[in-house]
């Protein structure tokens, strides 16, 4: 497995799959989710709601990951995570570890080879990017995933330099 950086676009990545920095109740949002939604087209929320209705009524649990198509991105799965929102109190970086892990797990059982994943949890979520940067390094690196090139894709020029750092 390679790690890869770059700086852009989630929405420009040519990956098997994209990861969405979701929120729990998969029906949009600002951000990643945002931008995933309206590059991507309607078809990603009308499966969005039909997962919903079928099997997250309640809402995709913080940490947990599920495909859908990725419309008309240049990609062929979106995969929703739920980051958790940081907390100065209480220790959740099992919750933003497990988003990698599960999203590698659910890109593996679709055969995809390539997966493309933005910084969860460090825009509204409220992570601050160094901490983030090495939970999810960390997690990639010990998941013992078969995707074999994984590219995060970092939306500004200081967000790139920390996550260079940490590899
Ligand atoms: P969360 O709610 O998990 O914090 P956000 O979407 O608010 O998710 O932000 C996650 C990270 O993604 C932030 O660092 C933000 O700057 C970055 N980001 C926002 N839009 C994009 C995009 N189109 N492509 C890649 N990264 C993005």
């Amino acid at each position: 497995m390679e790690i890869t950086l770059v700086q852009g676009d989630i929405t420009e990545q040519r990956a098997d799959a994209v990861v969405n920095a979701a929120n729990s109740s998969l029906l949009g949002g600002g951000g990643v989710d945002g931008a995933i939604h309206r590059r991507g087209g309607p078809e990603i929320l009308q499966e969005c709601r039909g997962l919903r209705a079928s099997r997250y009524g309640r809402g995709l649990p913080t940490g947990r990951a599920v495909a859908t198509t990725a419309g008309r991105l240049p990609a062929k799965w979106v995969i929703h995570t739920v980051g958790p929102v940081h907390s100065a109190s209480e220790d959740r970086s099992d919750l933003l570890a497990s988003c990698y892990r599960e999203s590698l797990r659910v890109a593996e059982s679709l055969g995809a080879r390539s997966v493309a994943f933005p910084a969860i949890s460090t825009g509204i979520f409220g992570w601050p990017m160094d901490d983030a940067a090495r939970i999810a390094l960390d997690a990639v690196r010990q998941s013992g995933t078969a995707v074999e090139d994984v590219r995060f894709v970092l939306f500004d020029h200081d967000a790139y330099a920390v996550f260079e750092a940490r590899l």
